[in-house]
């Protein structure tokens, strides 16, 4: 019976250090044949690196610091605040209640965001990752109900294949809010950085969006899904259609704010 036990102890032992040596092993072989590269730059990176090198992440972190008006989603320091509004945007309709910002459209993050929207979906993990930084620091992250992405005409979902903000709603976490598509684009608008102007900007897009019919808007608070705001004249013609169908509360998260002198 000793011996008994003193085997099973031993070769329970020798079970996990197999198996550990197995998965060390494979793990080994898994970076010999297919080894990881930095999703930005090609560079190789460890399995533990989330899919960027220190470099990369280092100058993705620099574009999503500093503060930022909650208003407008601009670069402003808290002391500038007038009533929750920064100079820029004082006296500017905005329906949108709140806006969370990952970051500015600037270098890295604007190099990223730019390849995200040309089919490297791939980096849906690491701009995933901001914009979940950015909600949990919103402010607004336990009132939303849904999560509605911008959307896409088809004919350009169809052109790209897919809809940006939509596969960035998909990796956000939240425990209860779901994602929403009721608003759909029923306009083809010109690409907005053709524009310059924030009148120009507003022009293009008014009347471009509707709500399905059925839709379960009313009384929600919503947090609009968008990749870059500039003058955020999309997002305000959103969350003007979503207050019309009765939302309560529309919120923006994006992953940067362009446009910082316009
Ligand atoms: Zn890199
Ligand atoms: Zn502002």
């Amino acid at each position: 019976m000793v011996f008994s036990a003193e085997f099973c102890i031993i070769s329970s032992v020798d079970t996990g250090k197999i198996k550990r040596n197995a998965i060390f092993a494979l793990q080994s072989l898994n970076q010999l044949l297919w080894p990881a590269v930095c999703a930005n730059c090609g560079q190789s990176v460890c399995e533990t690196d989330n899919n960027l090198c220190k470099k990369c992440w280092d100058e993705l972190l620099f574009c999503t610091a500093g503060d930022y008006c909650r208003r407008c989603g601009r670069d402003a320091s808290r002391y500038a605040l007038i009533n929750g509004a920064c100079p820029n945007c004082q006296d500017n309709e905005i329906h949108f209640d709140r806006i969370a910002r990952s970051g500015v459209y600037a270098d890295t993050l604007q190099k990223m965001i730019l390849a995200f929207k040309n089919g490297k979906t791939e980096l849906d993990l690491t701009l995933g990752f901001l914009a979940n930084s950015a909600l949990a620091g919103s402010g607004f992250c336990n009132e939303i109900d849904f999560f509605v992405p911008v959307p896409l005409h088809w004919t350009r979902r169809l052109i790209r294949g897919y809809n940006q903000s939509l596969v960035l709603a998909g990796k956000l976490k939240h425990s209860t809010a779901k994602i929403n598509t009721d608003l759909v684009r029923i306009k083809r608008t010109k690409t907005q950085p053709a524009m310059v102007s924030p009148a120009a900007r507003a022009r293009n897009v008014a009347d471009a969006f509707a709500v399905r019919k059925g839709h379960n808007f009313a009384g929600k608070n919503i947090c609009l899904i968008d990749d870059i705001k500039t003058t955020g004249a999309t997002l305000n013609e959103c969350a003007k259609v979503l207050k019309e169908a009765g939302v309560s509360k529309v919120f923006a998260l994006v992953l940067a704010v362009a446009g910082q002198n316009i």
